[in-house]
């Protein structure tokens, strides 16, 4: 007698509960997550072959994502990132190291080393599975967003919940974000789940449907966005001057002494 009634309680709540992580017959999809950074990695499966893929993993939690491809019986394919990332070390050089054979991803216009250099249109097959590349810059001039066919794109730090990347540095341009965002995100059907590269403030996910309606900085129009985005004057980030060496070289050259013998 508990099996339906439980199966009731579920299916009632479905409408009020955005997963953290989804999983049907096609895919499964985990968010991690690293405090220091606030920086969220994606774990997406296909479930027919267990080949994987790992977006934006952080070099502090490679061994964590690496028991957990492992638990659950994983082929890890690619380690990708979204974009050259200035506030952590990219995990892919020491993922990479763990796990045979793992090949790792990254914008041809990031200008960062990597196994297989991506750009718009392009498609990153694994098993069964894929997603399509989309060219996002804006944040930075290599910005990607991947986006797969159930209806999910990880936008890196083009577009955050309620939010977007700073556009101050590494190329960045707060024209060229709101013409990405515009163009290639917020053009995607309103029931598009976004996942972002990180959050502050606890949120995980959001959609396209949300964004439209409720984001403050590109709700505003294109004028007004790009003043807004000037006037930021936000802090030197923390980890900047470690992590741009690192990751042009696939966070696998000029580690900081705390990180020796990681690789
Ligand atoms: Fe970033």
């Amino acid at each position: 007698m508990r099996a339906p009634a439980l199966s009731l309680m579920r299916s009632s709540l479905l409408p009020f509960y955005r997963p953290l992580s989804t999983s049907n017959q096609q895919h499964f999809l985990r968010q991690l997550f690293d405090p220091d950074s606030c920086t969220y990695t994606y774990l997406l499966a296909d479930n027919t072959t267990k080949s994987a893929i790992l977006i934006d993993p952080v070099i502090d939690q490679a061994e964590r994502d690496v028991s957990l491809v492992r638990e659950l019986g994983l082929n890890l394919k690619y380690v990708m990132n979204t974009h050259l990332h200035a506030d952590h070390i990219t995990g892919s050089g020491r993922l990479k190291g763990l796990v045979e054979g793992v090949q790792s991803v990254i914008s041809r216009a990031s200008g960062a080393q990597a196994d297989v250099l991506v750009g718009d249109g392009d498609k990153v097959v694994f098993g069964s599975s894929s997603v399509s590349v989309l060219s996002t810059p804006g944040h930075t001039e290599g910005c990607l967003t991947f986006l797969h066919p159930a209806g999910l794109a990880f936008t890196g730090d083009a577009l955050l919940v309620r939010g977007c990347g700073r556009t101050d540095f590494q190329g960045g341009s707060a024209a060229t974000l709101y013409d990405s965002v515009w163009t290639k995100i917020l053009s995607l059907p309103d029931s598009t789940i976004l996942y972002p590269a990180h959050d502050y403030k606890g949120l995980t996910c959001t959609t396209v449907g949300e964004e439209k309606q409720h984001n403050p900085r590109l709700t505003k129009s294109r004028e007004e966005f790009i003043k807004l985005m000037g006037e930021l004057n936000l802090p030197y980030p923390k980890r900047i001057d470690e992590s741009l060496p690192a990751n042009e070289a696939c966070g696998l050259q000029d580690l900081p002494p705390r990180m020796l013998g990681w690789l």
